[in-house]
Order: C-alpha cells, then sequence, then structure tokens
C-alpha cells in the first residue's frame, strides 16, 4: 500500500459500478461503500483518461436470487458458466438504483462501459462477462486508444473490482489497485481470496494517498 504511483498519459482510471445500490440504502448495499465517491472526484481530476462502469442489468436477471425461487441471497448456485453468487435485484436498466452516485463528479470521463445486461450472464469484470468469454469491448477500446496501464477504484473491492483487475493483467495491461478507494462485500472469505488472487499475480494495491 506503500508505493508511489505517479500518473503518466496513457494511463487510465477505471471508476467501477460507483452507483446508488451499491452505496448505503441501496438494493446492494457494499458497506461504507459511499465514503470512496469524494476520493474518487479527487483522483480522477488528476488523470486526463477516466473511464467509468455501470452495472446495468434487465428485470429477472440471472444474478439474482429473487429470479431462483426457494434461494436465498448471498447464496451460490451453479449456472451454465459456473459459480453464481445470487444477489438481491439491484442496478435495474433505467432505475434511480441503477443511477451513478450524483456526488460522483467526473465531467471528463471519456466512455461509460455498461455491462450485465445480458439477463443469462453476470458480468463482475469490465472486461469480460461471468462466462469468462464473453467480451465488453473494453480492451479493445484500450488498445486503441493507446492506453497501457490500468488504475482500478471502486464498488465491490472483491468482486468487480477484483475481476476487471485480473482480466486488465490478464489482457497485457498493467494494473494498480487503489485498495483504499474501493470498498469489499465480504461473501464467504472473498476479501481475502481477493488479497490472495491479486497477490499472486503481482497486482500492486496502493492508498489514495500516493497516487499523484
Ligand atoms: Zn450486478
Amino acid at each position: 500500500m506503500d508505493q508511489e504511483i505517479r500518473i503518466r498519459p496513457n494511463d487510465v482510471l477505471l471508476v467501477i459500478d460507483v452507483q446508488n445500490d451499491f452505496c448505503p440504502g441501496g438494493g446492494l448495499p457494499v458497506p461504507r461503500g459511499d465514503e470512496i465517491v469524494m476520493p474518487i472526484n479527487h483522483m480522477a481530476s488528476r488523470f486526463e483518461h477516466v473511464i467509468l462502469t455501470q452495472d446495468w442489468h434487465p428485470r429477472g436477471h440471472l444474478s439474482f436470487a429473487s429470479s431462483h425461487p426457494g434461494r436465498k441471497t448471498y447464496e451460490t448456485i451453479y449456472v451454465a458458466y459456473g459459480p453464481q453468487v445470487l444477489w438481491p435485484d439491484h442496478c435495474i436498466q433505467g432505475t434511480a438504483g441503477a443511477n451513478f452516485r450524483s456526488d460522483l463528479q467526473i465531467p471528463h470521463a471519456e466512455l461509460v462501459l455498461r455491462k450485465g445486461y445480458h439477463r443469462e450472464i453476470d458480468s463482475y469484470s469490465a472486461f469480460y462477462e461471468n462466462d469468462r468469454k464473453t467480451p465488453t469491448g473494453l480492451a479493445g477500446y484500450m488498445r486503441e486508444r493507446g492506453l497501457e496501464r490500468v488504475v482500478v477504484a471502486g464498488l465491490a473491492f472483491d468482486f468487480c473490482v477484483r475481476f476487471s483487475s485480473e482480466d486488465a493483467h490478464h489482457e497485457g495491461f498493467e494494473v494498480v489497485v487503489v485498495e483504499d478507494a474501493c470498498r469489499g462485500i465480504d461473501v464467504d472469505h472473498s476479501m481475502d481470496e481477493t488479497h490472495r488472487a491479486l497477490g499472486s499475480l503481482g497486482i500492486v494495491c496502493v492508498s489514495k494517498d500516493h497516487v499523484h
């Protein structure tokens, strides 16, 4: 966490899912998720390139416990592509819960990438849906724009931040996670697993105070 990061012209700040439903009072609240909004605004003002992701599900999405009668929220089931945690309904297309937090102020963000819009596939990662095969197009966008390093912040650390960071690494991008500009959910030790997974790939976790 104490490594210093100097922002380069071909860096992009990837802001994951800072939406009403992921903050306290929302449909799938990440504890203290609201605390990262101001630090992310502050950090974003120093980046030339910022991309926002937006979780964006149709009603009746496969990842919702409500789509599986008899199942409970936060339970894991097996679907065609493997394990899937069942979430409370969240980020339904066109609803207030799916909106970005109104205090997220990054007017110069150059791309809003929506994900999770296929009813039968969840998408934690900004790069690939949970079948690990369906690309979102973000890797191609970044290559075409000459963006080489991804600095990741947002919600939730142990799901969408984790999988976006891992996929960015596998796509050949350099990755830095700003850990104190993220908050986690912690389902079945997912926080520990995330630290282990990022560490095993050599992905650097830093503090927002060390990004200049
Ligand atoms: Zn979702």
